[in-house]
């Protein structure tokens, strides 16, 4: 069951699964009683390019705040519930577009026949979210910590919703193993045509987060599986929107924004190479023309390495040039290179 085959669920504004573009998602790490630094840290992910922003409800301090922050901001919003299904009553009656629930978690049928039915009147989809650390007992004696015994807990939910006539679900099964959670996400997609939420949980600090979450979630994404997407960081939430952008980029599915190849450097190269690849990307960050630049090392190599990039400069001695599709269009001095880049792309492109 690849991507644009799944059923579309309706987070507030934000379509997940079947043919729409897959999101970016983060949680915020703000005590959600504290309305005003949520709100802030909210607005903080919006600015990064955030889709849809998740909130822990842990307790009913949280989500006595969660009206006024519904009213705040215009982002879909998701609760994070465990357990209590009180707390999941809340955040739909604040307004909530989507809600993360386990219902095996929640205590009888009749609990979960009352937030199923809460939802379907509000048009709040369900995420059921299986971790690789809450497994159920039974089924780690069973099957151990693999990818059959995290589909299984999943379905075991699912039923419970489907039981309840539910079906407005999106479904993750997170492993902080990066092997187990593709292999799990791989057979759920064949399991079930519910959108998948992908993440590799835990991942850690950003260096190792992101290198696990790219080959995590970034596999997936290539195999067609995988409709809205969240890094784990240890980190500022900010940090997982711009990851989890740049995984999307980087897989060919967004193809906004400027893509900056840069070579790795060597013997031929003789300006700071590193020094001005950092300030080229600085200065496009916010840019979103679909667009490739190249940095490059070397007058000789570069513009012939780098001839399928829009835009690029190459380092000489004291100096570089500027290409376009390959062709020379000048020379710059060395300090100037970056700028002098930037501002040949923006007279371009408002030109065209
Ligand atoms: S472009 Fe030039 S400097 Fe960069 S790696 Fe290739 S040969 Fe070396």
């Amino acid at each position: 069951m690849t991507r644009e085959n799944t059923k579309t669920i309706k987070a507030g504004t934000l379509s997940i699964g079947g043919v729409s573009p897959v999101s970016v998602q983060s949680m915020c790490s703000t005590k959600t009683e504290d309305i005003d630094a949520t709100l802030a840290q909210i607005e903080a992910l919006i600015r990064a390019g955030c889709d849809i922003v998740r909130l822990a409800v842990p307790n009913e301090k949280a989500a006595k705040a969660l009206p006024e922050i519904r009213k705040n901001c215009k982002i879909p919003l998701v609760a994070d519930i465990h357990f209590d299904y009180k707390l999941a009553l809340a955040a739909i009656d604040a307004g909530f577009d989507k809600i993360r629930i386990n219902p095996g978690n929640i205590g009888s049928e009749e609990r979960v026949r009352l937030v199923a039915s809460a939802c379907r009147a509000n048009n709040v989809p369900i995420r059921i979210g299986v971790n690789s650390g809450s497994l159920e007992k039974d089924l780690l004696e069973k099957y151990g910590p693999s990818p059959r015994a995290l589909c299984e807990s999943a379905m075991r939910h699912v039923r419970l919703l489907e039981d309840a006539n539910f079906d407005d679900i999106c479904i993750s099964i997170k492993s902080s193993d990066v092997a187990n959670t593709v292999a799990a996400y791989r057979m759920m997609s064949e399991m079930t045509n519910y959108p998948l939420h992908l993440g590799v949980t835990e991942s850690g600090t950003p260096y190792m987060g992101i290198i696990k979450s790219s080959a995590g979630i970034g596999s997936l994404l290539m195999d067609g599986i995988g409709s809205t997407i969240r890094v784990s960081l240890t980190a500022d939430p900010v940090e997982e929107v711009k990851a989890g952008i740049a995984i999307l980029k980087a897989t060919g599915i967004r193809k906004d924004g400027v893509n900056i190849i840069s070579c790795p450097t060597c013997g031929r190269t003789n300006i700071d190479l590193i020094g001005t690849s950092l300030k080229v990307e600085e200065l496009l960050k916010d840019i979103k023309l679909p667009i490739t630049v190249a940095v490059m090392g070397c007058i000789v190599n570069g513009p012939g390495e780098a001839k399928h990039a829009d835009y690029g400069l190459a380092g000489g001695e004291g100096e570089g040039i500027l290409f376009k599709k390959g062709q020379i269009v000048r020379k710059v001095p060395e300090e100037r290179l970056a700028e002098a880049l930037f501002e040949l792309i923006m007279q371009e492109e408002k030109g065209d």
